[in-house]
């Protein structure tokens, strides 16, 4: 049982950045363990990608070429096969909505013990024992996982990429999977290239743009920061940005290594989804607002003035 089972999930046949990040993660267990790191993905991770999976350190990818865009509940049994197929002791998954379902279902389908939010590597000299990000990203519980077996998913950006050169072998894998009672009906899925939840850096833009027709200036700093964009609640409820794109407490949690702010006030509401974010920049013409005390660097100014300097300059370092 000291093999490690990573799921992949993939977008456009390529595996997630942040399921490269859990097989990183996987890898560097199984060489605390002394075991193998093995990664599982379905049909929506194309074989040609296959090989990005064992460059992070995979040494087998089983391919199951019968599923694809699983739910939740459709992760959880063909992941609980593969985990009894390679003897997996630890399961990985990196976090998401449907990960975390996931985790809780395979936590009874393995009687495994589960840790959702992960941040660091387990201490293995004092049991398994894990740090978990609590209060959105604020502290850190360290938790011990009894047991033989355990499912963990982990937290986006914690551990990084690092390349660990394995094998990433394609081996055909058949879950037989049972109809799913429950059908989840997608209302709005973000379409275009980066997703909100998987970028490295996210411009969000407030009600200080004041108005859809200047988003221009959030999109244009974006592309040129190769960002995805975001935007504070009152925002998309005036569907001046849609939905998907609302960060907060209920809605999207980010945690980019850059988080750009654009005259949004830094509401407890908003922090909340992104305090895990590695470094804040806040661009707001009120020196008192409270999103400074958040961020790592403020610009005191107006929007429309700072954000063409701002991109202009960015253009020409680029
Ligand atoms: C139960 C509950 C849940 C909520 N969940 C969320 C959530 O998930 N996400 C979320 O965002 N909010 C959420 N909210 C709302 C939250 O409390 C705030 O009302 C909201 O975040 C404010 O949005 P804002 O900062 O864009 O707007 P405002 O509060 O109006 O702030 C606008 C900011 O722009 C600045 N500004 C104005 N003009 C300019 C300019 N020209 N240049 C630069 N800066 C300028 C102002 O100084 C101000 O700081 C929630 C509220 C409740 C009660």
């Amino acid at each position: 049982m000291n093999n490690v089972l990573i799921f992949v999930e993939a977008e456009n046949g390529a595996a997630k950045k942040s399921s490269l990040e859990a097989v990183v993660y996987g890898a560097k267990l199984a060489a605390q363990t002394g075991g193998q790191a093995v990664a599982v993905a379905t049909a929506d991770l194309a074989a040609a990608h296959a090989p990005e999976v064992g460059l992070y350190g995979a040494d087998r990818v089983l391919h199951a070429a019968n599923v694809a865009q699983p739910q939740a509940a459709e992760i959880a049994q063909l992941v609980a096969q593969a985990a009894e197929q390679v003897q997996a002791g630890t399961v990985v998954l990196a976090k998401s909505i449907a990960a975390d379902l996931a985790a809780a279902q395979l936590g009874v389908k393995l009687g495994a013990a589960v840790a959702t939010n992960v941040a660091t590597l387990p201490d293995l000299a004092q049991g398994f024992v894990i740090g978990r990000a609590a209060y959105t990203g604020k502290a850190l519980t360290q938790v011990n996982l009894a047991g033989p077996r355990r499912v963990l998913s982990i937290k986006k950006n914690a551990v990084g990429l690092s390349e660990l050169p394995k094998a990433g072998a394609l081996e055909s894998f058949s879950p037989s999977l049972a109809a799913n009672p429950i059908q989840v009906k997608e209302v709005q899925k973000q379409t275009g290239e980066l997703l909100l939840t998987e970028a490295d850096i996210v411009v969000s833009g407030g009600r200080g743009l004041k108005g859809p027709e200047n988003w221009g200036l959030i999109t244009k700093l974006a592309k040129t920061l190769h960002a995805a964009t975001g935007c504070s609640k009152p925002v998309s409820d005036m569907d001046w940005r849609p939905h998907h794109e609302h960060v907060g407490q209920t809605g999207i949690k980010v945690s980019p290594n850059l988080y750009v702010a654009v005259g949004i006030s830094g509401a407890i509401q908003h922090l909340a989804g992104v305090s895990s974010s590695k470094t804040i920049v806040v661009i707001n013409k009120d020196p008192e607002a409270p999103f400074f005390k958040a961020a790592d660097y403020g610009v005191v100014g107006d929007a429309f003035e700072v954000l063409p300097k701002l991109t202009e300059a960015l253009e020409k370092a680029m």
